[in-house]
């Protein structure tokens, strides 16, 4: 039998891209031109751009913040074709209603040995500090103290799941709009949590479970996070996924050369529109 639709093997993927924005404050202009940057290359390619809404984090989250992201981001003329308030083939679209997925990911982690419990608080972590400061991230390089823990000597201590990196094995990948990148494990970033001490997944993990299932080809987003991409390279290879293309952003800085952020109320999508700008003039500068 003929089946004519069907793609052949090495068809390339379909392109899937995503906005992955975490309720936690208003949306602001530096988060618009990355999310324009992803729904442009989605556009580019033909393909998908998804919604995912990155709520894992209940100390920081409110849900004032979701319907408010969402508003703000078909305001300024992002469309997305699966997501939260849409459903897709990929459902559920919240984190926060995924967590049975995050935890059969640490299981895996947690089985291949690739994972410790550490109980080292933020204040011990600084204390046994010797390695300097990495540049670029914000992130000291942990320096191994729970490395050789067990899990049945934790008893009922609170602790997180570390990743334990390779040291010295450089992580390099070709960015797609920043060219070759390359990190060295241990120098420019050290073990780093995959699941945190409120019990809650980190962003590292559930970013990389959910690009792999989501079958994302192409991770958008700030330069801010080319360590975090070169982290999360070394969790596609401990979960056997494929990681998907990158392309990050010049992230864009106010007046004074700082990078925006949420307390940047004056560039906060809300404000420029109360104040009567169209979205269209504020993409035209870029
Ligand atoms: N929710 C994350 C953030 O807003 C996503 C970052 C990413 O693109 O991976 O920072
Ligand atoms: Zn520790």
């Amino acid at each position: 039998m003929l089946i004519v639709n069907a793609p052949s093997p090495n068809a390339r993927p379909k392109y899937r891209g995503r906005l992955a924005p975490s309720p936690t404050g208003f949306l602001h202009l530096g988060h618009a031109r990355t999310f324009w940057t992803a729904q442009a290359r989605a556009r580019l390619h033909g393909g998908e751009l998804i919604l995912r809404n990155d709520d894992l984090d209940s100390t920081r989250y409110k849900m004032e913040f979701v319907e408010a992201m969402r508003e703000d981001m078909r305001w300024f003329g992002l469309e997305w074709s699966e997501g939260p308030d849409l459903s897709g083939p990929f459902a559920p679209y919240n984190q926060s209603e995924r967590m049975d997925i995050y935890r059969a990911a640490l299981e895996t982690l947690r089985a291949g040995g690739f994972i410790y419990p550490c109980t080292c608080s933020r204040r011990d972590i600084q204390s046994a500090i010797t390695a300097p400061h990495p540049e670029n991230d914000e992130e000291p390089i942990y320096p191994g103290t729970c490395r050789k823990n067990l899990k049945a000597e934790i008893g009922n201590r609170k602790f997180s799941w570390r990743f334990r990196v390779p040291d010295g094995e450089v992580i390099s990948f070709r960015d797609k709009h920043l060219g070759e990148q390359k990190f060295v494990a241990g120098m420019d970033f050290g073990d780093f949590v995959v699941w945190r001490g409120d019990d809650v997944p980190a962003y590292q993990l559930s970013c990389v479970v959910d690009d792999a299932l989501m079958q994302i080809t192409e991770v958008v987003r700030g330069e801010d996070l080319l360590i975090s991409t070169a982290r999360q390279i070394l969790l596609y290879r401990a979960l056997e996924k494929t990681p998907p293309k990158f392309f990050h952003c010049e992230l864009m800085r106010d007046e004074h050369g700082e990078r925006l952020a949420k307390r940047h109320e004056a560039l906060s999508l809300r404000t420029l529109r109360a104040r009567g700008e169209s979205a269209a003039e504020l993409r035209a500068g870029w």
